[in-house]
């Protein structure tokens, strides 16, 4: 016997269906089906995740999906949530898994963040009229006095990544998500000037030629870690930790280590590609430190390493650490950061949000005198031009984006990706479905998106009279909270509005 009631209804028009069938042709979970004898179109309610895929498609508009109205007897204590949680765990006495980000009602603290703007005195500035620079460098900017053979001093600098807006795609695996995705990523980071992510999935061997715009993780796993991999790269990438399930590995079934997903990974087709929680060679930051070295070692130090970790309790602490590890950048993942999948109540309750997390680690570092030694990169969210510009007045050089990428190429956030039958064709391996996102278009929604952000983000700096991304960066007066308690406030660095 089945508990769970459906969690959605799929709600057809019958009087404007056509049967067409095409959302019976469209939805990979086998919703839509068609009655022969009565000429007629039904539907299993209970396998819809609630994608959209039909209601987009259908040349009718007969469709749409509603949220089931059958309820539990109310009990503040007891929600339907839990109770088909329950009902589901002991059913098949499995993990629960999820997957993008965590949807639970924390507080979202861009939104209780506001932005200044110039009035009267220190003038706005028109970025239709005026220079405005987006562009970013990220690496370490502090460097040591070297001395030539003559002993004259020279300056040295470290490598770094030359954006032209702090902005970059997250990591995202190939596996994860499907060549054509990963195709259009790459693209879009190609024409956009910055840098897109290849996850812990390896690099496919077609994408080689945008490896300009590549940055390559080496993650507990390894899977794809080769030379080639990391000197083809613009820079590298350790992942130590992941905001959606902090201090817990990954695991991509067997099921999608398929043809040029294995060969990718270096695995065999059909093995589930398992990377475990910690690196078994790093129990330290001077274990750390030596796979930091390392990777600089084996690419000749002219590749930027970045550290990438979880916006976890201690993360000021960690973060410090890794500054001593030698990365030039660290990337910090908050507890809102998406996945591919992971166990639903690790991804709803672990972690801290990366607001706090950015302004508390930029705080620590610039009193312990090392904020220069490091670029700051967060992610976890991160969903508009209005969300960045206060990223980076809180202390960020620049961003990751994920999930907003996903759906700009036309991710409908059904949280599904864990189930591999993304109808969207970008979380999935089913070459029927892989089929569906075209890369070229996907392509340019993405290079859409980003050039409607730039623009809103010089309006935004021009409205504070700012005009450049390096005297927005942690510049707190910027900003002001409302709603937050003193103890909030004091975390974020920043005044409340009024004051
Ligand atoms: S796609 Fe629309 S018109 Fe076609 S069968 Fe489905 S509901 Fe009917
Ligand atoms: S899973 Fe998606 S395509 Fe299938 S019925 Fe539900 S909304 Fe439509």
């Amino acid at each position: 016997m089945n508990y769970i009631y459906p969690e959605y209804e799929v709600v057809r028009n019958h009087s404007r269906c056509i049967t067409c069938r095409a959302c019976e042709n469209q939805c990979a979970n086998n919703v839509h089906s068609y009655v022969e004898c009565e000429n007629r179109m039904e539907s299993n309610d209970d396998a819809c995740v609630n994608c959209h895929r039909c209601v987009t498609i259908c040349p009718t508009r007969a469709l749409k999906i509603a949220k089931t109205d059958h309820v539990f007897r109310e009990n503040a204590n007891w929600t339907g949530k839990t109770i088909n949680e329950i009902y589901k765990q002991a059913q098949s006495g499995g993990v629960l898994l999820s997957s993008m980000g965590n949807p639970e009602n924390y507080p979202v603290y861009f939104d209780k963040i506001l932005i200044n703007a110039s009035q009267v005195t220190n003038p706005s500035i028109d970025p239709l009229r005026e220079p405005m620079e987006t562009r970013v460098f990220l690496g370490s900017k502090s460097h040591d006095i070297v001395r030539d053979a003559a002993g004259k001093i020279v300056t040295e600098t470290t490598p770094q990544l030359d954006l032209s807006i702090p902005v970059m795609f997250s990591a995202m695996s190939y596996g994860s998500i499907s060549y054509n995705a990963h195709e259009s990523l790459a693209k879009a980071a190609q024409k956009l000037g910055i840098y897109y992510n290849t996850g812990e999935g390896g690099l496919h061997e077609d994408f080689y030629k945008y490896s300009k715009n590549t940055i390559v993780q080496v993650a507990s796993g390894r899977f794809g870690v080769h030379k080639d991999y990391l000197t083809a790269a613009a820079a590298i990438e350790i992942k130590m930790g992941q905001g959606a399930k902090p201090g817990i590995g990954g695991h991509l079934p067997g099921t999608k280590i398929i043809g040029d997903v294995s060969r990718t990974r270096m695995i065999p087709e059909g093995s589930d590609a398992i990377s475990p929680a910690p690196h078994h060679d790093i129990y330290s930051i001077e274990d750390l430190r030596q796979l930091v070295f390392s990777l600089k070692e084996a690419t000749d130090y002219k590749k930027p390493v970045i550290v990438k970790i979880a916006a976890v309790h201690n993360v000021t602490a960690i973060a410090s650490g890794v500054v001593r590890s030698g990365a030039d950048m660290i990337a910090i993942d908050g507890f809102r950061g998406g996945t591919g999948a992971a166990p639903t109540k690790i991804r709803d309750n672990v972690g801290i949000p990366i607001e706090l997390a950015l302004a508390s680690v930029d705080k620590r570092l610039r009193d312990e005198g090392i904020r220069d030694k490091v670029s700051l990169i967060v992610g976890g969210s991160i969903r508009s031009s209005s969300d960045i510009v206060k990223a980076i007045a809180l202390g960020a050089d620049c961003v990751y984006i994920g999930s907003a990428a996903l759906i700009a190429m036309g991710c409908h956030l059904c949280r599904n990706c864990q189930s591999g039958k993304c109808n969207w064709g970008i979380a999935t391996q089913m070459p029927e479905l892989v089929k569906r996102l075209n890369p070229a278009i996907a392509y340019q929604r993405l290079v859409n998106l980003i050039s409607a952000w730039r623009h809103e983000i010089k309006e935004m700096m021009g409205g504070m009279g700012i005009n450049s991304i390096e005297s927005l960066k942690g510049n707190r007066l910027m900003l002001r909270g409302v709603g937050l308690n003193e103890k909030e406030l004091s975390i974020l660095g920043i005044y409340h509005a009024g004051e």
